[in-house]
């Protein structure tokens, strides 16, 4: 089996845009099944509105399982400034901005046995094709999230050496892809 370059990994990801990006090992990520309640709080209005997001991405056990048949994690971060801290518009741009750059990643490591994940709902369109009860338009780039997961995120940025929050007016969105 040919080496794997995890340092080229890391360059690929803060080459794309990332402002950092680090691997580290599968175990070091820290799951909670109690995330699932917070999704299904259904804060965010993506609760069953998103073909990528709880209930439709499976049950949090069995997704939590899933990462566990992995070894290695690209963890990657971007940091956008906002005007203030009730900036909507600068937030839902960061969103947008940090779509792209999964997708980008996405791109670089097209092998369907890695699993991406990103933050919040899939957001490739600008609405859920689950909305009208439809399949999934991009099934090839649609991506699922951390917290769906059951991910920790901010254990998770601790792990690969990142702060969750970098400073007043910003915001922080990661990514990840297991190996
Ligand atoms: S690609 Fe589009 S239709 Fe598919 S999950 Fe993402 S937002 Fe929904």
């Amino acid at each position: 089996m040919a080496e794997i370059r995890w340092e080229e990994k890391i360059e690929k990801a803060l080459s794309l845009g990332a402002f950092r990006a680090a691997v580290i090992g599968a175990d070091a990520v820290v799951t909670d099944a109690a995330f699932r309640d917070i999704c299904a709080s259904n804060r965010c209005g993506l609760y069953g509105k998103c073909w990528m997001c709880p209930p439709d991405i499976g049950e949090i056990d069995e997704v939590m399982a899933t990462l566990q048949t992995y070894t290695r994690v690209l963890v990657y971060q971007k940091v956008y400034p906002l005007d203030d801290s009730f900036d909507m518009e600068g937030i839902r741009d960061a969103k947008k901005d940090f779509t792209k750059l999964i997708q980008s990643v996405k791109k670089a490591y097209p092998d369907p046995s890695m699993l991406h994940l990103g933050a919040g709902g899939c957001g490739l369109c600008r609405v859920c094709a689950k909305r009208d009860d439809l399949p999934c338009r991009h099934p090839d780039r649609a991506v699922a999230s951390l917290e769906g997961y059951g991910i920790n995120v901010s254990a998770l940025a601790a792990s690969a050496g990142m702060k969750y929050v970098n400073g007043q007016n910003t915001v922080t969105y990661f990514g990840a892809v297991f190996f």
